[in-house]
């Protein structure tokens, strides 16, 4: 129920400028998100690669409905790919990016365009990108502009929601051979039709498809925090008999950070989503809404400075 509301909260307008303009607590911010420029994107990535960490890197910003911003949005990307290539951290760090920052929602075969010039880009940076997955309403859609990005990109990797009822059929399908599927729970308010709406229905999916992304011949990229999934993961890429470079665990930044490193001391591949720039309302709300008490220090930071 609560996270509903912080879920519909967070698709708010109304809100978003009650909180913008509230003195959110800057620490609060700060926790989930690595700072507003470029240069904090690749001042983090080399934090991280220094302590053996991966990091795929969000350009916040999602739901665009004016061209110049969708423009903007892809420029930021190209100057953020040419600058891992300039410090030499194209290895350490690939880009993660929302259709709907780039325009799908006025015309998807621009968002795709746009998609496809910061593939071009991040090919020459020699790195990869990954399309997140956002509402049901764009799961086709996006899969489809993934699957013609991999047309020129065949690294392209795609995101599919273990809280959706189709995503154990999408990941039997995905797991084709050079694909990159990041397998995540979801991260938006989905209605039952379409949704397992209890967590233990999550989890069990998340299960059925770890073992069809496993099970298959492409490059499966765990996004979870959850302690008995990162297990199950472990222990199912010995059941197939895959080496640790054959996979990856993705987290969040700022969330068990321990963790993290832990993985990674051990051999694993762990990459760090880092998010940047000031559009940090709606990725802000979805990380409340993952974890209830988070929203007494968020309330207590409205009113805080
Ligand atoms: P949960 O059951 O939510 O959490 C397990 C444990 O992790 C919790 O008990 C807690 O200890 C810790 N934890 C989890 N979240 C928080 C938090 N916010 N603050 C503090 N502790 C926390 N979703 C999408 O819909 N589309 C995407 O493209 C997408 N990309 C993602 C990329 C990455 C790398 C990751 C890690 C997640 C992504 N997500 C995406 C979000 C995802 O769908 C979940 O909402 C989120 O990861 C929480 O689920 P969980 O698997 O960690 O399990």
């Amino acid at each position: 129920m609560l996270r509903s509301v912080i879920l519909a909260a967070a698709r708010s307008s109304k809100i978003e400028r009650l909180v913008g303009t509230a003195p959110v607590s800057r620490s609060l911010v700060r926790r989930y998100v690595a700072g507003e420029t470029t240069a904090h994107a690749v001042a983090t990535t080399r934090t991280l690669a220094a302590d053996g960490l991966l990091a795929t890197l969000d350009y916040l910003g999602e739901d665009t409905v004016v061209v110049e911003q969708a423009d903007a949005t892809r420029d930021e990307y190209l100057g953020l790919l040419a600058a891992l290539k300039g410090e030499g951290l194209a290895g350490s760090a690939e880009v993660s990016v929302k259709l709907s920052a780039l325009g799908q929602r006025i015309d998807p075969e621009l968002a795709y365009d746009r998609a496809r010039e910061i593939c071009a880009a991040a090919e020459d940076a020699g790195t990869t990108v990954t399309v997140d997955m956002e509402d049901h309403t764009v799961t086709d859609s996006t899969l489809e502009i993934v699957q013609r990005l991999r047309e020129d990109h065949p690294r392209t990797g795609a995101v599919l929601q273990a809280y959706l009822r189709r995503t154990e059929d999408d990941c039997k399908t995905q797991a084709a051979p050079d694909s990159r599927i990041r397998l995540c729970k979801g991260a938006y308010k989905e209605p039952e039709s379409v949704a397992y709406q209890r967590s233990l229905d999550v989890d069990r999916s998340y299960v059925r498809c770890i073992n069809a992304l496993m099970a298959g011949e492409g490059y499966p990229m765990l996004a979870t925090h959850d302690p008995r999934l990162i297990e199950i993961g472990i222990d199912r890429a010995r059941w197939y008999d895959r080496g640790k470079e054959s996979f990856e665990f993705q987290m969040l930044y700022g969330i068990r950070p321990t963790e993290q490193l832990r993985l990674a001391a051990e051999g694993y591949r762990m990459r760090v989503y880092v998010p940047y720039g000031d559009q940090w309302y709606g990725y802000l709300m979805r990380r409340m809404a993952e974890r209830p008490a988070n929203l007494a220090v968020f309330a207590r930071s409205l009113w805080t400075k």
